[in-house]
């Protein structure tokens, strides 16, 4: 397998985290024969200071041409004062249309040794393993018209789907279930919302295609009650725009930690992955930064731009296996530091590399 990598780093922490994702995805390749052709551009903060924009052309030129796109983190305080169109976070707006990916995949996952991070109960989130499929391009945040009518003291923006558009992204989170415990819920609010009342139309339509995935709808308010109280229960849910950017933040309390959640987006042109943080400039090349995020992703891009599922699937129990055996970057040992073993980025990442390369070899 040749797999053609576009690593934009960023900045803050985002090159020292993709630094450790990437030599994990090298160990993993070196093992299993596989060819990576690696590629590094700029974007963001950095990408200002020397090209004069977010995305120059050929950090974009050269994402298209890739297999995936591996994003660290943009953003930088001293850019703050730029107008938004102007600032690194631009860059990404501009990357992830141009990719065209309309299906944002966040896993939200309990790690049992980190269940004391959280604020939910262990035994509530104990064993819950959710894979949101968030609708990226369509809903609220497109819709038109939108406007804010300073004259006449009014705002709107619009909620709008196609039947097409609700269809792509539902047989996405339908083959995922497949590949999973194939269980669906869909999100909506089709008690008051008609866009919602088309959503689970075209979803249910999706369903017959898919006999084997079972279906369940729940409402969005209704929903974000039970991801706190019974997060086990669910599998892959499936969301519009809006409703998922909400439920998969919240789900996030699930892992504990910021660092510790990697995101897939897919259906365009190219996969661009990334880890849900930002660039963390206030730990920013201190070696403090936890990787698992960004190793995580890494994890993403075999499953969903290479389809090597078992070494997808170690480099997850690595790091499973690492936080068992006590170690801990400084935000996940917080609320024990004596207890564990704190490394640094780097050596974080050595260790999840060490155990994947056991895993590999021996398996
Ligand atoms: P942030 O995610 O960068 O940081 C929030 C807090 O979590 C900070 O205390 C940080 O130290 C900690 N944290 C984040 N990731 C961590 C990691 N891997 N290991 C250890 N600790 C970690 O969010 P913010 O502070 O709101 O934003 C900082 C900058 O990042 C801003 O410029 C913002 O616009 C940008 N941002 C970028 C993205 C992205 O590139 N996808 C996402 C969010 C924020």
């Amino acid at each position: 397998m040749h797999l053609k990598i576009l690593v934009t780093a960023g900045d803050g922490i985002g090159p020292e985290v993709t630094n450790e994702a990437v030599s994990v995805l090298k160990e993993v390749a070196n093992i299993g024969g596989h060819t990576l052709e690696l590629d590094a551009k700029r974007i963001g903060g950095i990408a200002i200071t020397t090209d004069g924009t977010p995305l120059p052309v050929d950090t974009l030129a050269a994402a298209l041409d890739s297999d995936a796109v591996l994003l660290g983190a943009v953003g930088g305080n001293e850019f703050n004062s730029l107008p938004p169109d102007k600032r690194p976070e631009a860059g990404l707006l501009q990357i992830r249309s141009a990719l065209g990916g309309f299906a944002n995949l966040r896993p939200a996952f309990a790690f049992k040794e980190l269940a004391v991070n959280s604020p939910l109960r262990p035994e509530i989130i104990d064993g819950a393993d959710i894979l949101f499929v968030r609708e990226l391009l369509g809903g609220l945040y497109f819709g038109q018209p939108r406007e804010w009518n300073k004259a006449t003291n009014e705002a709107w923006n619009t909620m709008r789907y196609t039947k097409a558009e609700v269809v792509r992204v539902a047989r996405i989170a339908f083959q995922l279930a497949q590949k999973r415990r194939k269980k669906l819920c869909s999100v909506d609010k089709a008690n008051v919302l008609e866009v919602s009342q088309l959503w689970r139309a075209a979803v249910i339509e999706v369903a017959a295609e898919f006999p084997d995935v079972a279906l369940e709808h729940q409402y969005v308010d209704a929903m974000a009650m039970h991801i706190m109280n019974r997060p086990k229960d669910f599998d892959v849910v499936l969301t519009e725009n809006l409703f998922g950017d909400i439920l998969s933040d919240e789900a996030g309390v699930i892992t504990g930690s910021l660092g510790m959640l990697p995101s897939a987006t897919i259906g365009g042109k190219v996969n661009l992955y990334e880890p849900i943080h930002g660039s963390a400039p206030d730990i920013a090349g201190k070696g403090l930064a936890n990787p698992l995020g960004a190793i995580l992703t890494g994890a993403l891009i075999l499953r969903h731009s290479a389809g090597l599922e078992a070494e997808a699937a170690a480099i997850e129990t690595s790091v499973r296996k690492v936080l068992e055996q006590g170690f801990r970057t400084p935000d996940l040992a917080r609320t024990n530091p004596q207890g564990f073993t704190v490394l640094s980025t780097t050596e974080m990442g050595a260790k999840v590399r060490e155990t994947v390369k056991t895993m590999l070899v021996n398996a």
